[in-house]
């Protein structure tokens, strides 16, 4: 296919704020793509070029972009950083030179959505010196045969910072409507921009299967192939495989034991909410491998936790859902999240850094028994495997702390000791609840005294002046919108303020974090691509027209980085929305 037609479908999306418009544009196209190109337009349509849980990225920097742009088009690199500088965007210098240059030349070539997929997908391939020349051809190469809003997409997608606003739902209705349409009769009204699904009731259905074999595989290329080569049926075959992450289960919070009773029922589970950060470990073959809630890999970060799983899980083959939490060497102390979170990103003195900061292991959950799926058994089986094959060694791993009650003062007692002991707070688990990944169903609920706290990404930034001019003092959060993909505005911290933004995390450090993330540069005021997250407390979100997300956030305050959070996990709008319609009603 060329790569024209799907820059087509780019300009569509981004002219049309509608929902269902977008999804009848992506499903109207997907019926008309080959199927060897399904998997590389449902990757392109998200900007990449590698499902969300690989790890490999294409490390390209703006420098880049701009020697392939001296290179390819003939201008010179200070014309470039002019242009740059106006439109304050690549992208769009891209497209703006290379219509320049379209006066003189008459493209001969065409580019093919194969070639600009497999050049991306080497450009994540190298290494070792030369590096850079290479990467600057492989970019080079297509931008000579591109037409401009060709070069603007290419390189929106280099730089991976597509932003055409399409988001997970858009995404997987897509797939409904353009493999079951059969089926269903979907009858989308193009005036309108409605639909009449014949059978609403089935048109959910539809949709529940998408969604659920999505939270489990991670990726619309392989959702998009299994809908249109084996239907319904391949989708519903989806299962939990040993070594391939999948999604985590999610637990709403409630206020208090009372309605944690309401919410998962009599009798309940009641565990320790440890204050760690979550890892799914997976066994097979005798290897072990660990995925953060981000499925991404960090075994070798952690080699004590592979060592304890080795000796004291009897089994040969499962999946683990656990939290691992850090404490003091010498007073055995719980400690909070924090001071094991760098250990996440380490690379180097990974056996010092074990031996400083070691975790615990604190199982609370199985997916994967043996071989066998066991998402869909009630808990208190997987509770009972979990107990079966976990041999406790305190400060090494243990299943998680957990009582079975009815009884309303036994489960505040327990949720009083939680905190004497350190930890957040407590879940409250259904025992029939199965495990659904990638949701918040209210199988589970958590309990803890402090107000919620958002989980949000830094959008943009602004550099501070005077003795603070080369550190970036004032930076924007907004959380996130699944349908359109995109980050809505919701406030801003650290303006006016002295040192630290708050507690632990320095204009120094998130500085560090964010200057290879800039993608705009206008004034002193700074564009981020979407990637760094932090968790903020506030006082109060009030409805406000200065931000996108319609919200605001009265006294906001960073109170730590969340390295083990990816951008499309964090807080979404309906969280926010849900947050302040309760703290109105209180
Ligand atoms: P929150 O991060 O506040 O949404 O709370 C949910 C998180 O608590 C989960 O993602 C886990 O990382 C963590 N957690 C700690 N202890 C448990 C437990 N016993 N069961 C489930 N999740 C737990």
């Amino acid at each position: 296919m060329e790569y024209k037609k799907l820059v087509g479908l780019y300009n569509s999306i981004e002219a049309t704020s509608k929902r269902l418009e977008k999804t009848y544009l992506v499903a109207e196209f997907l019926k008309k793509t080959d199927i060897d190109d399904i998997p590389k337009i449902m990757l392109l349509l998200q900007g990449r070029v590698f499902p969300p849980f690989d790890e490999r990225t294409l490390g390209v920097a703006t420098r880049m972009v701009i020697k392939a742009l001296n290179k390819s088009l003939g201008i010179d690199a200070d014309a470039i950083e002019r242009e740059w500088k106006r439109t304050g965007d690549l992208g769009i210098t891209a497209e703006n030179l290379a219509e320049k240059k379209k006066q003189m030349a008459l493209f001969t070539t065409k580019v093919m959505v194969s070639k600009v997929f497999t050049n991306l997908r080497k450009l994540a391939e190298m290494e070792g010196s030369g590096t850079v020349d290479r990467k600057v051809s492989l970019i080079s190469e297509l931008l000579t045969s591109a037409s401009p809003d060709e070069a603007r997409y290419i390189i929106r997608t280099v730089l991976e910072d597509l932003r055409v606003g399409i988001g997970e739902g858009v995404l997987r209705d897509a797939i409904v409507w353009a493999f079951f349409e059969d089926s269903i009769h979907i009858n989308y009204d193009t005036e309108s921009k409605s639909i009449k699904p014949e059978n609403r009731e089935l048109y959910n259905a539809y949709v529940e299967a998408v969604q659920e074999a999505f939270d489990i595989l991670n990726d619309f290329a392989e959702i998009a192939m299994l809908a249109k080569t084996s239907g319904l049926k391949g989708l519903k075959a989806v299962g939990v495989v040993v070594g391939k992450p999948l999604k985590v289960m999610l637990y709403k919070k409630v206020k208090d034991i009372e309605e944690a009773f309401e919410s998962v029922g009599k009798p309940a589970a009641f565990e320790y909410k440890y204050d760690g950060f979550r890892i799914q470990v997976h066994k097979k073959d005798g290897k072990i491998t660990v995925f953060t809630r981000r499925l991404e890999e960090v075994t070798a970060q952690f080699p004590e936790v592979v060592e304890y799983i080795k000796k004291n899980v009897k089994a040969s083959s499962f999946i683990l859902d656990a939290e691992c939490v850090g404490y003091d060497v010498k007073s055995k102390k719980y400690l909070p999240f924090q001071s094991i979170s760098q250990r996440i990103k380490r690379k180097h003195d990974i056996q010092e850094m074990s031996d400083k900061f070691p975790v615990e292991v604190n199982v609370f959950d199985i997916l994967n028994y043996e071989g066998k799926s066991v998402i869909k058994s009630p808990f208190r089986e997987r509770r009972a495997l979990i107990e079966k094959i976990v041999s406790p060694l305190p400060y090494s791993i243990i299943p998680a702390k957990q009582i079975v009650t009815s009884d309303l003062d036994e489960a505040k007692r327990f949720y009083d000791a939680a905190l004497k002991a350190g930890e957040e707070g407590v879940m409250a688990k259904n025992l029939d609840g199965i495990y659904k990944p990638g949701s918040r169903v209210g199988y589970g609920v958590k309990v803890k005294p402090v107000m919620e706290s958002l989980d949000l990404v830094i959008v943009a930034a602004e550099w501070g002046e005077g003795k603070r001019s080369g550190w970036l003092t004032s930076f924007s959060l907004a959380c996130y919108d699944p349908d359109t993909g995109s980050f809505m505005e919701i406030g801003k911290v650290g303006t006016g303020v002295k040192e630290k933004v708050e507690l632990g995390v320095s204009f120094e450090q998130l500085t560090e974090l964010l200057k290879p993330v800039i993608i705009k540069e206008k004034g002193r005021d700074v564009t981020v691509k979407p990637m760094v997250v932090v968790e903020v407390n506030f006082e109060e979100i009030q409805k406000s027209p200065t931000y996108s997300s319609g919200y605001a956030l009265r006294f906001p305050r960073v109170i730590r980085i969340r390295e083990d959070r990816s951008p499309d996990e964090c807080s979404d709008l309906a969280l926010v929305q849900d947050l302040y319609s309760t703290q109105r009603s209180r």
